[in-house]
């Protein structure tokens, strides 16, 4: 069985968990680095990033006090930079980033791995959060996205799974294309519309702006397994 370490700081912790064990995994709550050793793969959940980062710097305070020192973030950092499958949904996609930006992104603490600009926010506020159904999938649940980021710049190793195409208004429902690499936006296109990529996998690194964990949808962990055992083979 793989284990599976499971951010656990803040999010959608249970939620992960619950579709790793139904897929056969063994998991691991994660929120202090000495818990990152010895993992198959790690998940970073969606929840709210900024929060994640401010939980670590209590984790720093408060250990600082019983003069352990804290290393979580470094940690795991290690873990990815080393090759453990490592898979983001929503704040765990700004966490695996290289780099964000976007309301309030500056100065946020990130795990990084993923060679991509990701933007915090990008559809909206919380009552900008829409469900959509991934196109090519018409079985699987619709893609849940709750103040999710959106990637707007991708490294030549990254690689786009799934995409939005939006109005700029952000009136009109947007559209959704998986597993279609981004199309370039044709110049003088009428119609506004911006597309952005919502999914990604860069090698052992995979991430989607949305949460599969809250649906019934599992194949995106399913991949992620796969990842995981992999890896375990070689
Ligand atoms: N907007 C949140 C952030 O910046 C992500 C929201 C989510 O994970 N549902 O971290």
């Amino acid at each position: 069985k793989p284990l599976i370490g499971v951010l656990a700081l803040q999010g959608s912790v249970e939620e992960h968990i619950d579709v790793l064990h139904k897929l056969g995994a063994a998991t691991r709550e994660i929120r202090v680095k000495e818990e990152v050793a010895g993992v198959d793969g790690l998940i970073f959940p969606g929840g709210e990033s900024t929060a994640m980062a401010t939980f670590h710097h209590w984790l720093i305070y408060a250990q600082a006090i019983m003069t352990e020192g804290d290393g979580l973030f470094p940690a795991l950092r290690e873990a990815v930079g080393n090759g453990v499958p490592a898979y983001g949904t929503c704040a765990g996609l700004i966490l695996l980033a290289d780099d964000c930006v976007g309301q309030k992104a500056g100065g946020q603490a990130l795990v990084g791995g993923l060679d991509c600009t990701v933007c915090r926010n990008y559809f909206g506020a919380q009552v900008s959060s829409f469900e959509l159904p991934l196109e090519g999938f018409p079985d699987a649940a619709p893609a849940v996205f709750i103040r999710a980021p959106a990637i707007l710049k991708r490294g030549p190793t990254c690689e786009a799974l799934a995409s939005v195409t939006s109005a700029p208004s952000r009136d009109a429902a947007p559209h959704v294309e998986a597993f279609e690499p981004a199309k370039k936006k044709r110049k003088g296109s009428s119609s506004g519309e911006r597309e952005v990529c919502v999914a990604a996998r860069q090698g052992h690194i995979l991430a989607t702006s949305f949460h599969p964990e809250l649906t019934s949808d599992s194949r995106w962990h399913a991949m992620f397994l796969d990842m995981v055992r992999e890896r375990k083979k070689e």
